[in-house]
């Protein structure tokens, strides 16, 4: 049984308790995870808090900072085919996807490196001839980071890299669902040569770890990624030191086809979509909405692909859908198929989960023609299901596509150039994919609205979000302040 520990003030600990994770492609209890209790996570503040105000990180240039991210970035590149073996094994998540994504991850914090000594301040051209005003940029503090299991990695770079780009110091809390390669990443960090305490690592569950760290009075800022209803709760924890958040939600992102698009380049994009990440994906393209004129045809073709996706287990390089991370989303997967068929919709492919060991649940399809009052279009599953509509007109297209309380992710396929630019500015959503979906930079800003939640990760802006602001006013004059009742 493999043992792994918390990361808190630079030492590695066994956590005030022990839980076990399960392997989710055969249901086994493979490895031993610290369970941060209340004690453990003011140990992590603390030890945050410490290096935020009191140890060299403090006085650190933003060059210096810049250094040691790129000598993590080299760290998280070297270290990649382990870490995506440990997210393979304890998230059940494709080693293809893992070792693809995980190397890119390395990419995210060379781009965060470089920010660190471009956060800029500024002198104000200010309205009183006798006053000097400058802007500082200083960072906002300790940070609280909590991620979902899926991409952990990746969802914690976007907090972890430009957090530290701005000198801001961090208490990472990994998923409870399989937080091995987070656990593994501080590790590698230990490596990188950071102070003690500027990155902590803890993984526990939510009521009790969660909770307690994001309305910790020690904590000023708060970057959530998880699910809308964990978002309340998150909000209302911050709400009790008034300490800022951003959320990065899920999304029940439309996938327009128009009848003049690549049928086969939208037939992979829409594949990609929804079936990689096995649909565990914030920006899952969960709601075809196709054009009647060619909805039989390219329903046919997708299909067809979808029947020939390898299945199988998630460390195997050949399988291309393996099993969801948690027994729990199979059941919602069933109970919402279940009720989108007495709404009337009609499961094309798939709809039942596999009859093997481990969480596997095939690629779905549901028409939802005659069903616009179907479950399955509003409710986000987390896994490969794909909810279809058809449209007869570019107005109908965008009504049904802004139909939805999220908005994060949309893709549309067409060849027309101006239908394009048409959709781009009217679709209500943070990222619009244009004959193509599914990509992401670091140097693209990414997230949502409504649902989904608010803020930027990724992108110039994100360094930033990091920091406040400090107005500092100087006055140039030697003569006597004059009147002291008058404002000036
Ligand atoms: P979740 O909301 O259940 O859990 C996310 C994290 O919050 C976990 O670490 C969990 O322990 C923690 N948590 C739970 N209760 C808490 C509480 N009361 N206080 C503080 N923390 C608490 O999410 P999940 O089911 O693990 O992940 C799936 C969700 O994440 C989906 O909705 C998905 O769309 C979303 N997601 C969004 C993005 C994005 O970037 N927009 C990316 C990936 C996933």
């Amino acid at each position: 049984m493999q043992q792994f520990q918390q990361y808190i003030g630079g030492r590695f600990s066994d956590g005030s308790a022990r839980f076990e994770s399960r392997d989710p492609a055969t249901g086994s209890v493979w490895a031993m995870m610290p369970e941060a209790k209340t004690a453990d996570v003011n140990a992590a503040v603390d030890a945050a808090e410490t290096a935020f105000f009191a140890s060299e990180w403090a006085g650190m240039t933003a060059t210096t900072r810049g250094k040691l991210l790129y000598r993590l970035a080299d760290l998280v590149a070297e270290n990649a085919q382990t870490l995506a073996q440990l997210e393979t094994r304890d998230t059940g998540k494709i080693i293809r996807e893992t070792s693809a994504q995980i190397a890119y991850v390395a990419e995210y914090y060379r781009y965060y490196a470089g920010l660190a000594d471009k956060i800029e301040g500024a002198h104000l051209p200010i309205d009183k001839p006798d006053m000097e005003v400058w802007l500082r940029r200083e960072p906002m503090g300790v940070v609280a980071a909590v991620v979902p299991w899926n991409s952990q990695l990746f969802l914690s770079a976007v907090k972890i890299g430009p957090a530290l780009a701005a000198g801001c110091t961090v208490v990472l809390k990994a998923s409870e669902d399989g937080p091995a390669p987070m656990l593994e990443f501080a590790r590698i960090f230990d490596q990188a040569g950071f102070p003690a305490g500027v990155l902590n690592v803890i993984t526990g569950f939510g009521p009790e770890c969660g909770a307690v760290l994001t309305s910790h009075p020690k904590v000023d800022h708060v970057a959530f990624t998880g699910g809308p209803e964990t978002a309340r709760q998150v909000v209302r924890n911050s709400a009790e030191n008034l300490a800022s958040t951003s959320l990065e939600l899920g999304g029940k992102s439309p996938f327009i086809v128009f009848e003049d698009a690549d049928i086969e380049s939208a037939v992979n994009a829409q594949i990609s979509g929804i079936f990689a990440a096995s649909g565990q994906s914030c920006v899952a393209g969960s709601r075809l909405i196709i054009s009647g004129k060619i909805k039989d045809a390219f329903l046919t073709r997708l299909t067809e692909k979808t029947a020939s996706v390898v299945i199988g287990s998630p460390d195997d390089m050949a399988t291309e859908v393996g099993p969801l991370c948690t027994e729990g989303q199979i059941r919602t997967a069933v109970d919402l198929i279940a009720a989108s068929q007495a709404a009337g919709a009609k499961v094309i492919t798939g709809g039942a989960p596999l009859d093997c060991d481990g969480n596997y649940f095939p690629p779905t399809v549901i028409d939802c023609s005659d069903a616009p009052n179907a479950p399955c279009l509003t409710n986000e599953f987390f896994g490969p299901v794909l909810s279809v509509l058809s449209f007869d007109s570019e107005d109908e297209a965008l009504q049904l596509a802004n139909d939805t309380n999220f908005g994060l992710a949309s893709g549309v396929f067409t060849k027309d150039l101006t239908r394009a630019h048409r959709m781009m500015r009217s679709l209500r959503a943070g990222i619009v994919w244009v004959n193509t979906y599914r990509a992401v930079s670091p140097i693209a800003p990414f997230g949502g609205h409504g649902l989904s939640g608010f803020g930027r990760e990724g992108g110039l802006q994100s360094a930033l979000d990091y920091t406040k602001l400090k107005a500092i006013w100087l006055r140039t004059s030697d003569d006597p302040i004059p009147d002291p009742f008058v404002m000036r």
